[in-house]
């Protein structure tokens, strides 16, 4: 599939010397193993090539993947590509000298809000950005190398987008891409442990985040996490985010959501929203986001506006329920 993109992708490749890597704001899983896989294929393939990854915000639920790249001058930038992964509009990109580069190059999964790039090459219907550079590698793997470091990150951007291989957009190609990875030797038990393992403390907060749950009418479910709440379970912002999984198995809430108080000046509060059967992304476009048909986030200003979307999101499961049907 699109097999023209791919090849001018890997032409540019081969025409520059220096590549910038970027990705989104907030890295996840998915961000961070596409940047960081791809790194590793292009070093293994042209090691003559200069490959930098530069990201001042590291995550700390992924740091077991290991540092980024140290910054450089911009000028280094200047006549360089730059290859953004998993990042649907400019405004999301981490690291802003992407705009220093020479070519710029989008490769993503999300529902398209803008078009940036010299070369764009998006598949919303994929299930992650990894799964497309897994598709990458495959397309070329007569020219292009891979090791178990490599397919290590990449697979962690697959099975942490698709929720272990849960979600709707999960096909037999991206089986198939997983497999080509796992034969390339990963260590599934230490990657597992990784992902899972949490400290105890962390459990009691999930504890407080069940005892907390609210729903609405309609079966919108959601908890809302306060700056007190995570000065009392001593949470970063990731580790306060990370609780929207939570609310993830309650049967007939077929949407839920998070909001996390930033604690900035303008009062900004992230709402990760999440859904199965239904899409919730219009909800989010409303609200200063976008993402995935059921995994999207969005941005509000005061709990008078969290209300609303809440509010919003009932009326949208109102309506779906009422007329759909095989739903749970
Ligand atoms: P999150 O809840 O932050 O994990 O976001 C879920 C998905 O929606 C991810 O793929 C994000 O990249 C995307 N997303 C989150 N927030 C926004 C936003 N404000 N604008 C556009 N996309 C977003």
């Amino acid at each position: 599939m699109n097999r023209e993109v791919k090849e001018l992708i890997l032409e540019k490749i081969k025409q520059y010397n220096r590549i910038f890597l970027f990705r989104h704001v907030r890295n996840d899983g998915d961000c961070v193993g596409a940047t960081k896989g791809l790194k590793r294929i292009l070093q293994l393939t042209f090691p003559q090539k200069e490959v930098y990854l530069i990201d001042e915000n590291p995550s700390d639920y992924l740091k077991f993947l290991g540092p980024d790249d140290e910054a450089v001058c911009d000028d280094l930038y200047r006549d360089a590509l730059g290859i953004v992964i998993d990042t649907a509009s400019e405004a999301r990109i981490s690291n802003k000298n992407y705009k220093l580069c020479k070519e710029v190059i989008k490769i993503d999964h999300h529902i398209p809000l803008e078009n940036y790039g010299d070369v764009i090459w998006v598949e919303e219907e994929r299930s992650s950005a990894c799964e497309m550079i897994a598709d990458f590698y495959r397309t070329f793997s007569d020219e292009l190398k891979i090791d178990s470091e490599a397919a290590t990150y990449i697979y962690t951007g697959m099975v942490t987008d698709s929720g272990r291989f849960k979600y709707e957009g999960v096909t037999g190609e991206t089986m198939r891409n997983a497999a080509v990875l796992l034969d390339a030797g990963i260590n599934t038990e230490w990657l597992y442990a990784n992902l899972y393992l949490d400290e105890l403390g962390y459990l009691k907060f999930k504890a407080e985040v069940y005892n907390r749950i609210q729903i609405t009418e309609n079966g919108v479910a959601y908890i809302y996490i306060d700056k007190a709440m995570q000065e009392k379970f001593s949470l970063s912002l990731e580790e306060a985010s990370a609780c929207v999984s939570s609310l993830d198995s309650i049967r007939g809430a077929i949407c839920w959501m998070a909001f996390i108080e930033n604690g900035d000046a303008e009062g900004s509060i992230r709402v990760r929203l999440r859904s199965r059967f239904v899409h919730v992304n219009p909800i989010a476009e409303k609200y200063h986001g976008g993402g995935h048909a059921c995994a999207c986030g969005a941005t509000v200003y005061s709990r008078e506006e969290a209300n609303a979307l809440i509010k919003d999101a009932d009326a949208l499961l109102k309506e779906y329920k009422e007329t759909h049907e095989g739903w749970l």
